[in-house]
């Protein structure tokens, strides 16, 4: 099974309701549908009516970050897996870069994951190396910590996905090149395959769009792709799923 993941970050009003529309229909008719699972995280307000009108569908609908909390609390703004479920979320970001930069510590994000997976969220963990890590060769070492200090051997596997997001690579338009994300996507399975016996699916996310998946698809070890900046508009984000089936 492949993922395509789109993340809209702070983007969209009721009425881009059209985006998921089309992505609908267009996944109604792809002979290619059964070989992947496409899921939108919108902005929280957006998630309510989303999944109403799509998770009966094939288009899951997930968040972009939860409180690391599990039900209700005095912490204003925040928003728990509880309340994430209660409205249709099937899914959770953990850990994206943006959340990190923002103050979100391995300790912080072992408490999401958990009570994600309490309330039945399915968990997709965000991991990636910085710049300044990338030109240092820290990359492995960077992500093996953010992976054992986080998930553990409690957490089932068939809940997680891990996506790796390399910083330098998000909304940048640079990739990483072929061999060495494969190499990185190898190693990433190695360490998930030691902690939860099975590796989970691990995504690749970054400046993913409709002419370089061409390149991705050839690395087979990659089970599918967060996406930003493309995810908002839906021709490129149906071209992506159709030119990596073509
Ligand atoms: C992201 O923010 O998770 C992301 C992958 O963004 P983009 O595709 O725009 O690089």
């Amino acid at each position: 099974m492949r993922y395509f993941i789109g993340n809209w970050k702070m983007f969209g009003v009721p009425k881009s309701i059209y985006i998921l529309n089309k992505i609908n229909s267009f996944h109604t008719r792809d002979k290619n549908r059964n070989k992947y699972r496409v899921i939108i995280t919108p902005p929280y307000t957006l998630i309510e009516t989303f999944a109403k009108n799509f998770n009966s569908k094939k288009v899951l609908i997930g968040a972009q970050n939860c409180y690391q909390k599990n039900q209700f609390s005095s912490d204003t703004s925040a928003i728990s897996p509880f309340m994430l479920k209660s409205v249709g979320a099937k899914f959770t970001l953990v850990g994206h870069s943006d959340n990190r930069a923002e103050g979100d510590t391995n300790e912080i994000l072992k408490s999401k994951v958990t009570f994600a997976l309490k309330n039945n969220l399915k968990v997709v963990f965000c991991i990636g190396e910085n710049k300044k890590e990338k030109k240092n060769n820290k990359t492995l070492v960077v992500l093996n910590k953010q992976i054992s200090k986080v998930l553990n051997k409690k957490f089932h596997r068939n809940k997680i996905i891990v996506a790796y997001e390399p910083i330098w690579s998000i909304g940048t338009g640079k990739i990483p090149k072929k061999n060495e994300l494969k190499k990185t996507i190898i190693h990433i399975k190695k360490i998930l395959k030691k902690i939860l016996k099975k590796s989970p699916p691990v995504l690749y996310g970054g400046s993913v769009d409709n002419n370089n998946i061409r390149e991705f698809k050839e690395i087979k070890e990659i089970d599918g792709f967060l996406i930003g900046g493309a995810s908002k508009n839906p021709k490129k984000f149906i071209d992506i799923i159709r030119n990596y089936y073509r």
